[in-house]
């Protein structure tokens, strides 16, 4: 994979940059959010580490351009910031996952295999139910025959509903394979982007229902 490194400190991005490459990365490093942007701006990076200490920009800012240029490459977030908040900001912003500094090198290739089955999963099938359908080339997703703009993480939730529909997904496994996390980050950030996809999923002859104690399931649903 092309990875995009955004780190100002050195030695640390000389370090990752390295232990990336031997796992066959070709790795490329920007220092600052202009240089970060500008590369991601070519849209040829598939997957980015972003420091969230930055020395013009802040990664948070970055991050926000990002999405806000409809680009949806996987970010991967580095933080010293180590309350809930500023997790939380990161990941409504955009950010597919963060990593807490200082992480042991493994847990960030973890994090990056990861990300990278998500991104690369959907490419081969379409993905349909009802009405709602993910295209197989580009991932655009039709409701009802119109386009309908979902964030990163609602596209990677329905992807996980569509592989898997009429079964019920917990909470712990949606937080494991789409948000990446493998433990209860003790926020309902599941159940506020299940809220969002539904909306955006209205006319679409597909409901996600709630299993109340276990999860959510995706049906295909005539009338919804
Ligand atoms: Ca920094």
């Amino acid at each position: 994979m092309e990875l995009l490194l955004v780190e100002d400190t050195t030695r640390l991005a000389t370090a990752i940059a390295r232990g990336l490459r031997e796992e066959g990365h070709v790795v490329t490093i920007a220092a600052t959010g202009a240089a970060a942007l500008a590369r991601l701006a070519r849209r040829d990076i598939d997957l980015a580490i972003l420091d969230l200490g930055l020395p013009d920009l802040d990664g948070m800012e970055v991050l926000a351009r990002v999405r806000a240029d409809g680009n949806p490459v996987p970010i991967l977030v580095l933080t010293a910031r180590d309350a809930l908040t500023a997790r939380v900001a990161a990941l409504d912003a955009g950010a597919d996952d963060y990593l807490i500094k200082p992480f042991a090198f493994d847990e960030l290739l973890a994090r990056v295999r990861a990300l990278a089955r998500r991104a690369a999963a959907p490419r081969w099938a379409p993905l349909a139910c009802g009405r709602v359908v993910i295209a197989s080339d580009d991932g655009r997703v039709e409701v009802a025959g119109k386009a309908v703009a979902l964030s990163p993480r609602e596209h990677a939730l329905l992807v996980a509903f569509l592989r898997r529909r009429g079964e019920t997904l917990g909470r712990p496994e949606l937080l494991r394979e789409v948000f990446g996390y493998d433990f209860d980050p003790g926020t309902n950030v599941v159940d506020v982007h299940v809220a969002h996809l539904r909306r955006k999923l209205v006319g679409g002859g597909a409901a996600i229902t709630t299993v109340r104690g276990q999860g959510y399931r995706l049906d295909e649903d005539p009338d919804a």
